[in-house]
């Protein structure tokens, strides 16, 4: 027989699709490493798990603990399952522009979720960095995780995303690409990699709104930069210890209109039902064209599912009232177009 113990055990493993039409003008083979494939449809389980078993062997997260966690949804959806199999309580402290689809999952697999607005500074005690501590603070026996700074993070993606990208590609992989948000994905692969061969390039993928493109460029922390955008998972208002910037190559940034528009693409051109990150990540490998030659091998990472944001960006109402559709092509050739 052959199976998995429990739904962790299926972390992992994710496959790596070659991208074919959204792609055509890259002079380069590039493949896409689909992180949905993980069992909460995002490749934040395996940092999730991570953070959890690092907690247990050191004492930090006791039996019938609970976990307290900022976290957009994917983090949570990862906690969530964890919590279940090993035995604890989870409460999610959230922002109010993340989609109502990733609440309604975090409560569905049975955390607390607490809402809290996305347009006040990070210091500010409605903020949720600062709801999360001071619930941890309040709550007997509990963890935070802080996933910014929990170093588990990128190492999660040292030990498994940096090695399966290595394995899959026979070592041949020369570029990486993917948004950043708290920078584990980003800094774990990098490290690996890196090591593997320093030849290897990394590329992170922003959003105008964040600090970490000009941060990485000028070394300053520029507040000016900061203000609210739409796209979910990705850029920051603070600097997580996560990111490592030494291992990073460069940041571009991409719209939250390109983002929205790349991940619809990326449903019709390559049948890959993601979420918003990924069509920033795959826009920002477009606009990085021009470091690709034919012999090589891009890797870009898509993050999460198309199932989260079906009431946003899936939705035509919603990118309309956003100005995202409007260079629609409306001729009735086009709709009956093969
Ligand atoms: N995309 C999505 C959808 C995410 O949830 C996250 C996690 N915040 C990221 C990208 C960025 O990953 P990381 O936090 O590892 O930088």
């Amino acid at each position: 027989m052959k199976y998995a113990n429990n739904i962790l055990e299926t972390i992992g493993n994710t496959p790596m699709v070659k991208l074919n039409k959204i792609t055509s003008e890259i002079d380069a083979l590039v493949l896409a490493k689909v992180e949905y494939f993980n069992p909460g449809h995002s490749c934040k389980d395996r940092m999730a798990l991570k953070m959890v078993e690092d907690a247990e062997a050191d004492g930090r997260l006791k039996p019938g603990g609970t976990i307290i966690e900022g976290t957009s949804g994917n983090t949570g959806m990862g906690l969530a399952l964890a919590a279940i199999v090993k035995g604890y309580k989870l409460i999610c402290v959230i922002t109010d522009k993340q989609s109502k689809e990733k609440m309604d999952i975090l409560r569905a697999v049975g955390a607390k979720v607490v809402i809290c607005p996305t347009d006040v500074e990070p210091n500010d005690p409605r903020s949720y960095y600062s709801v999360s501590k001071r619930l941890a603070e309040e709550t007997p026996n509990s963890w935070y995780v802080n996933q910014y700074d929990n170093l588990s993070n990128t190492q999660a993606n040292y030990e498994q995303t940096g090695p399966e990208i290595w394995e899959q590609t026979d070592g041949k992989v020369t570029h990486f690409i993917v948004g950043v948000g708290t920078g584990g994905t980003i800094s774990g692969v990098a490290k690996f990699l890196k090591e593997k061969n320093p030849n290897i390039k990394i590329w992170g993928v922003d959003t105008y709104g964040s600090v970490f493109k000009k941060y990485k460029e000028t070394g300053i922390f520029d507040e000016n930069e900061v203000y609210s955008y739409v796209t979910e998972g990705i850029g920051e208002d603070i600097l997580p210890q996560n990111v490592n910037f030494d291992l990073i190559d460069g940041f571009t940034k991409v719209t939250d209109k390109d983002a929205a528009v790349y991940t619809r693409k990326l449903a019709l051109e390559e049948g890959l039902f993601v979420g918003m990150s990924s069509g920033s990540a795959i826009k920002g490998l477009l606009q990085l064209k021009d470091e690709f030659g034919p012999d090589d091998v891009v890797v870009v990472l898509f993050h999460d599912s198309g199932s989260r944001y079906v009431g946003k960006i899936f939705n035509d109402d919603w990118m309309r009232d956003r100005g995202y559709l409007e260079d629609e092509i409306t001729k009735a050739e086009d709709l009956i177009k093969e």
